[in-house]
């Protein structure tokens, strides 16, 4: 099963044959996050011309602390699907690749999205191996540029969400990265 970690979508796993044919996947998308996200940075935003540091920083922990019991939810339900299809192996990108997709965001929020990113994993390979399902990281390069039907790469094929290529494959961008992440591990 491949796991493609990313910011519309926080997750997208790929279950696929030992023939390479996709069987079974979940999405988890991220609208709500992004929602809960707003919500706390105008309270921090109100709170920043009264200088209340203190209530700012209860702010920060809560936020943390529902991001946490979310990546909390999102790996034990990718495990439970992982489980129910007789995965074997759980085939991540390693890090670095996350960094170039959130180069469009301010500092302070790619901090953020890097600290749940690798949490997220961090909690998905725990609870992968409590069920004796075994972990792997392949090099991100062309995971998300790369046909997974056809093998060609080519970057203009990714569009925001879409991925389009000659060969006629036309899919999710977050759903064809987690076959091709499955398929190298
Ligand atoms: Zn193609």
């Amino acid at each position: 099963m491949g796991v493609d970690i990313g910011l519309r979508q926080l997750a997208v796993a790929s279950v696929q044959s030992p023939a390479g044919k996709e069987i079974n996947r979940q999405f988890h998308n991220g609208n709500q996050v992004g929602f809960i996200r707003k919500k706390y940075r105008s309270l921090r935003r109100k709170l920043g011309q009264t200088k209340k540091i203190n209530a700012i920083e209860k702010i920060n922990d809560k936020e943390q602390r529902w991001m946490t019991d979310l990546n909390h939810k999102i790996s034990r339900q990718l495990i439970n699907f992982a489980v129910q299809e007789g995965v074997g192996t759980i085939v991540m990108e390693n890090l670095e690749n996350i960094r170039q997709t959130a180069q469009s965001l301010n500092r302070a929020d790619r901090n953020l999205h890097n600290w749940s990113f690798y949490q997220l994993q961090n909690f998905i390979e725990y609870k992968a191996k409590l069920t004796g399902i075994k972990v792997e990281y392949v090099d991100p390069k062309y995971t998300s540029q790369c046909c997974s039907k056809c093998s060609q790469v080519k970057k203009s094929n990714r569009k925001r969400n879409l991925y389009s290529c000659d060969c006629g494959n036309h899919i999710h961008a977050d759903l064809n990265a987690s076959r091709n992440i499955s398929c190298l591990g």
